[in-house]
């Protein structure tokens, strides 16, 4: 059975079940694609109704619609909703009691859910995949699919578990859905997900109603000057985003003085505070929320009337991610930066410790040798104090899919016997992360850029997404774009030099390399701006600062 999008068996359920008459394009699009039974990925802004793309066919497939989602909070609120509707959804999730999850055990394997929730986690229980095998599982769907990906702003280890289950289930037809992908997520969400012709449906990011500003700080405390002033001129309630605990705390603190209305967020508050401090913040009852990027992801508001980001992220994706967070509602609203150089550090002491280097693989090998028995991940996290759960989880992953190590059912981990290693193969496992290493460290440079352009923001932004700007090479709205034009400077000679926004060191002819698409020859320069032509027969524009000379 297979329903199109235009049926009237669809069409009726969109207006009684969701009270929707009209589908937006790309919600058309991915609708009639899940229907069809095609492997979809779907890139759609924030507030573009992504949930409606599998809640809708979930009603007309054949079958139990299972989505996997981080979000446990989003979970409870969708299920809800669906039931309000007449919608069968159960869920699972940590937030339940033990008896509650037996008896949604018991549903899924009994009844005809429509839609079952589950975290990513659950995935990995022996027992919830038994009972979903009893189904007929018509889709599987992967929220905040950026998640499966280390190339991504946020990665997640439990994400890589899902390959697994799509093959236990029988390899059902799959929707990812997320906000934002440049290509090389897209890239590695295909593979990682084992679905490599997957199809992509990307709906554009550019939202005309975000000005995005940035404004520079040449020292530390000149910041919270800076952004003072900002809260005292904006309107409606925002959030304010710092890169570390520490810094929230302070930037709350230093609001909470000035007598702002402001609270905070961040992932080393007790779960109990920072549940009343979202609340409070969602339900209008205080203005400014401060937090680290713990806040936001299916965060539902959409009358945020500003971000401010007091310390840059570690590169435009997040960036993007978290500005973006602003104005859901279509009004207008403010994107601000605050830029000060020596936040880059702070990034780049994130970066070196992101990925497990051949030092991880040994030492967490070392515990699994001693171990008596096999180990939990919170185990091993005990004896290599210091090194985040996060990394140990990479670690143990390099470790199986390298044949080494192995988890039983209740994900306790030992080494396989007699696979003979050294540290000589511990450096060539980690060394699979040396380029990704210098692909961050580069998109870290991008974001430096960004805050330093002269460039439209919206321009820069498209560019690192691989979007071409809707109109024009200027939104017409960003500081940039509404800063005067620099100064004309009359000579003796009265001959008029407009100074460059920046000279390009390139000429025609010059071979550059860009990370994304490797070796490619200046075929013009223009201004600032350089085109290259590359070996797939595709010239694309960029502004001189992203290439290297080859
Ligand atoms: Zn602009």
């Amino acid at each position: 059975m297979s329903a199109s999008v235009n049926s009237a068996a669809v069409r009726r359920s969109l207006r009684e079940t969701f009270g929707i008459t009209r589908l937006h394009e790309g919600q058309q699009q991915v609708i009639e694609r899940v229907l069809a039974g095609d492997d979809t990925l779907a890139i759609m802004p924030t507030g573009a109704g992504k949930s409606l793309c599998y809640q809708l066919p979930a009603l007309h497939l054949e079958g139990t619609t299972v989505v996997v989602s981080p979000l446990i909070s989003l979970m409870k609120d969708q299920a809800d909703k669906l039931a309000k509707a007449g919608v069968t959804a159960l869920q699972l999730n940590s937030a339940l009691s033990r008896r509650e999850q037996d008896e949604a055990m018991q549903r899924i394997a009994g009844s005809d859910a429509a839609i079952v929730f589950a975290t990513p986690e659950r995935l990995t229980d022996t027992d919830f995949i038994d009972a979903l095998k009893k189904r007929r599982i018509a889709l599987l769907v992967v929220d905040e699919a950026h998640c499966i990906s280390q190339w991504g702003h946020d990665f997640r280890p439990a994400f890589l578990e899902i390959a697994q289950a799509l093959k236990r289930l029988g390899e059902p037809p799959l929707l990812a859905l997320t906000a934002t992908a440049i290509a090389e997520v897209v890239q590695d969400i295909r593979e990682q997900l084992g679905r490599p012709r997957m199809h992509v449906v990307n709906t554009g990011i550019y939202r005309p109603n975000l000005r995005f500003e940035v404004a520079q700080a040449t020292r530390e405390d000149q910041k919270m000057e800076l952004l003072l002033d900002a809260l005292r001129k904006a309107s409606g309630c925002g959030i304010v985003y710092t890169a570390t605990v520490k810094a929230c705390e302070e930037v709350h603190e230093r609001l909470r003085a000035a007598g702002e209305s402001v609270t905070c967020y961040h992932g080393r508050l007790p779960a109990a505070e920072r549940r009343a401090n979202q609340d409070r913040f969602m339900n209008g009852d205080t203005r400014v929320m401060v937090a680290t990027n713990a806040f936001g992801m299916g965060i539902d508001k959409s009358d945020v009337r500003f971000v401010i980001h007091y310390q840059m992220p570690g590169n435009l994706e997040s960036y993007y991610q978290e500005a973006g967070r602003a104005g859901r509602d279509g009004g207008p609203a403010d994107c601000a930066l605050l830029f000060f150089r020596k936040d880059k550090q702070v990034q780049q002491f994130f970066l070196a410790k992101r990925y497990p280097s051949a030092d991880d693989l040994q030492a967490v090998h070392a515990v699994l040798t001693a171990a008596a028995q096999p180990l939990a991940l919170e185990a091993i996290a005990q004896t290599l104090n210091g090194v985040t759960r996060n990394r140990i989880l990479v670690t143990l992953k390099l470790l199986r899919d390298a044949g080494i190590a192995s988890a039983n059912r209740v994900h306790a981990w030992s080494l396989k016997p007699g696979v003979p290693v050294d540290i000589e193969r511990f450096r060539e496992l980690a060394s699979a992360y040396e380029d990704k290493g210098e692909r961050d460290q580069e998109a870290l440079e991008r974001m430096v850029f960004y805050a330093q352009t002269g460039f439209c923001r919206w321009r820069v932004l498209l560019e690192y997404f691989d979007e071409p700007m809707p109109q024009g090479d200027r939104c017409g709205h960003c500081d940039n774009c509404l800063r005067p034009p620099p100064e004309r400077v009359v000579e003796d000679d009265a001959q008029i030099a407009v100074p460059p926004i920046s000279a390009s060191p390139f000429k025609t002819g010059d071979e550059v390399r860009v990370a994304r698409y490797g070796s490619g020859r200046v075929q013009q320069v223009a201004g600032g701006e350089v085109t290259v032509l590359f070996p797939d027969g595709v010239a694309r524009a960029f502004v001189a600062e992203y290439l290297r000379t080859a």
